[in-house]
Order: structure tokens, then C-alpha cells, then sequence
């Protein structure tokens, strides 16, 4: 169960997105505040919340935002260079829409590791 949230908008129509992928699991689209110069979200059309809501009965689901990336980074030339997928999850995690969501970023070499302060365990 999840509560609706733009991204449910957006898979509707209901307000616009710069949609570069639909099939009948999944919808790709552009994000609004782009971190790299290729950066679409890759979401799937059921309403997952977060990642701890991943089970074995929408695990195909999930796989299916993979096949999805994998198609866009040869379709628009990324296959061979490289690109990162990360899907945050909750608040530690940097989540702030909660209908689960792979980031697509290509385009530019990344650093790692992703997070900015000195890593202290
Ligand atoms: P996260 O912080 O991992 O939950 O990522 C949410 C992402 O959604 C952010 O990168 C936002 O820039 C992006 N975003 C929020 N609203 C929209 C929208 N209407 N269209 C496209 N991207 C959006």
C-alpha cells in the first residue's frame, strides 16, 4: 500500500513531465533538478514507497527499472562510457518522494564515494 504522490501524478498525465521512456511497467523521465547532464528517474507504474517495501511479489517490478536503464544508456550512448544508477531510501538515504525511484545519471564521470562529509562510523 502507498500513499499517492506526484510521481503517481505524472504517470497519469495530470501534470507534466519530460518523458523519455513508457512501457506498461515503467515510466523515465526527466528530473526537474538535473545532477548530471543526462538525469531521468526511472519509476515503476505500481506505487512502491520506499525500498523496504521491495518483495518477492513486485521484485519483477523492480528488476524491470534495470532492464529499463539498460536500454536508455544504449539508446543514448552511455552503454560503453558508464553511468550510475543509485534509488535512495528514506530520510538518511536522501529519499524526499516517496514512490520508489532508480536515478539514471550519465554524461560525465562521477566521483566516489557519493557523500560529501568526512565518513565517521
Ligand atoms: P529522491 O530525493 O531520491 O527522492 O529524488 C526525488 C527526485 O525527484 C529529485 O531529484 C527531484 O529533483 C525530482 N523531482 C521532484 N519532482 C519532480 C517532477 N515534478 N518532475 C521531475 N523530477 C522531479
Amino acid at each position: 500500500m502507498s500513499a499517492e504522490t506526484i510521481f503517481t501524478k505524472i504517470i497519469n498525465r495530470e501534470i507534466p513531465a519530460d518523458i523519455v521512456y513508457e512501457d506498461d511497467q515503467a515510466l523515465a523521465f526527466r528530473d526537474i533538478n538535473p545532477q548530471a547532464p543526462f538525469h531521468v528517474l526511472i519509476i515503476p507504474k505500481t506505487a512502491i514507497a520506499t525500498i523496504n517495501d521491495i518483495n518477492d511479489s513486485n521484485a519483477a517490478e523492480v528488476g524491470h527499472l534495470y532492464v529499463v536503464a539498460a536500454k536508455l544508456a544504449k539508446e543514448h550512448g552511455f552503454a560503453d562510457d558508464g553511468y550510475r544508477v543509485v534509488m535512495n531510501c528514506n530520510n538518511h538515504g536522501g529519499q524526499t518522494v516517496y514512490h520508489i525511484h532508480l536515478h539514471m545519471l550519465a554524461g560525465k564521470a562521477m566521483g566516489w564515494p557519493p557523500y560529501q562529509d568526512t565518513l565517521k562510523v
